[in-house]
């Protein structure tokens, strides 16, 4: 599958990152509290296919639950553009909103995290 390099931020911009995925990807909207409460959309990138630009030290974490997911938020603005989810551990889910021009948008898959993940 081809590569493209895809850029995204959080709000303020103090955090940057870059990604690698093909030009039409599967999108995943969850059920679960914390997704919910943000409407967050999931693009799930392998871990050697994401890189943080800038901002590292920037980055606040949250858990819950089984605390397998790693909530990660900007200490400034407070947007979790990307994290490590429970469902996906060898990839991160970035933020669809925090993408700057992000790939096309194959199918959505509503995954109910409610019930299988916290
Ligand atoms: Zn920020």
């Amino acid at each position: 599958m081809n590569k493209n390099e895809y850029f995204g931020s959080c709000h303020c911009g103090e955090i940057k990152f870059k990604f690698y995925s093909g030009e039409s990807v599967e999108v995943w909207i969850c059920n679960c509290s914390i997704c919910d409460l943000l409407n967050y959309e999931h693009l799930f990138i392998k871990h050697e296919d994401f890189k943080i630009i800038q901002g590292k030290k920037l980055l606040s974490e949250y858990s819950f639950g089984t605390k397998k997911a790693k909530h990660l938020f900007c200490k400034k603005c407070g947007t979790k553009s990307f994290y490590q989810p429970r469902s996906h551990p060898n990839s991160y889910s970035i933020n669809l909103k925090c993408i700057d021009n992000g790939p096309d948008i194959k199918n959505v898959i509503h995954f109910d995290g409610k019930n299988e993940f916290n």
